[in-house]
């Protein structure tokens, strides 16, 4: 069997042309939603998705601005920005880079978000109405991963669901989506014993770890649909080799950047086994950001008035 690849790619360019469609009618009537990013540090990492975020929200209309901050900055300091964004009534989404830098308690600072410009759906006041299976701000990834499985057509009631990993960010919302849908669902941590046992048992396996290529063909029943959010740098050129047997591109993108990109998922053995499988690149990433543009113009239609619009 070859899985059949689940593109994430072309179902959050169609999400993306959605959110550009709502936002010029917003325009028109005089609204134009506006997100703020707020970064901390130096993490390369983060500057890195954050100028992807700030050029997609400039692709479909959505204004947006970063607000810089060097690591040192104090508690209080953050805390009144966050009190500013959240005051004033032009904003409409504000985003709190993870990580911040030590030592910055980034729980803390989430809480004080406004629950209403929360598109991240990091607040403890979204999580517990997602909890609640009546759903307001989503977090991005999980909600970028159910739409997809809608899209491609993968069935949920009734299935046997496994997520593999216990984040706020994924692996926590992405059970409560899977079990709104009716799956019996399980939730796998550093700590379950016989990890490969408990995967096996999955119709639809979710590997949310960050461990490249954790996921080995053992852990997949045949047939399953497997979706892969890991992001992990390789840069052993014989892991690589291993990964990605005869793969010349792969190999051509460790010499120019020192590493590829690899899942939780090893690619290439499962989807010898799997039903359907998201690569990496290309698979979850991509849903990611179209949900965080999906919240913010939910966040603007919501506090305008205007959720018919
Ligand atoms: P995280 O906060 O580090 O959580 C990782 C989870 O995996 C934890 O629950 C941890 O268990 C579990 N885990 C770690 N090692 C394990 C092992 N050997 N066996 C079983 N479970 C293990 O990570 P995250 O923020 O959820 O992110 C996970 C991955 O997704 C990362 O690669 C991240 O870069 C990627 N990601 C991608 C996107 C995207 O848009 N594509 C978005 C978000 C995250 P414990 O709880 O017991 O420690």
């Amino acid at each position: 069997m070859t899985a059949r690849i689940l593109d994430g790619s072309t179902v959050a360019e169609g999400i993306r042309q959605g959110v550009a469609a709502a936002v010029r009618t917003l325009t028109e009537r005089g609204v134009t939603p506006r997100l703020e990013v707020v970064l901390v540090g130096e993490d390369p990492a983060s500057h890195v998705y954050v100028s992807a975020k700030g050029r997609a929200c400039a692709e479909v209309g959505i204004r947006s601005s970063t607000h810089t901050l060097p690591a040192a900055t104090s508690a209080d300091k953050l805390a009144a920005l966050i009190a500013t964004l959240n005051g004033d009534d032009d904003v409409d989404g504000i985003l709190l880079q993870m990580p911040l830098p030590t030592p910055l308690d980034g729980r803390a600072f989430l809480d004080l978000i406004d629950p209403a410009k929360d598109v991240d759906g990091f607040h403890p006041v979204n999580v517990g109405l997602l909890h609640q299976g009546r759903p307001s701000f989503v977090p991005c990834t999980p909600a970028g991963i159910l739409r997809m499985l809608d899209e491609s057509g993968v069935e949920l009631k009734g299935r046997r669901a496994v997520v593999l990993g216990r984040s706020d960010i994924v692996g926590k919302p992405m059970a409560a989506l899977l079990l709104s849908r009716h799956a019996t669902v399980t939730i796998c941590h550093s700590r379950t014993v016989d990890l490969a046992a408990v995967c096996r048992e999955a119709d639809v396996l979710i590997a949310a770890v960050g461990k490249a290529a954790l996921v080995t063909r053992e852990f997949v029943k045949p047939g399953a649909v497997v979706v892969d959010v890991g992001v992990n740098r390789v840069g052993d050129r014989a892991t690589v080799e291993r990964l990605f047997p005869g793969n010349d591109k792969r190999l051509a993108q460790l010499e120019k950047k020192g590493y590829t990109l690899v899942g939780d998922v090893d690619f290439e053995a499962v989807r010898e086994v799997a039903g359907a499988l998201t690569p990496v690149p290309g698979g979850v990433g991509p849903l990611t950001i179209a949900g965080l543009l999906e919240n913010t113009l939910r966040a603007a239609r919501r506090r305008r008035g205007l959720e018919g619009a």
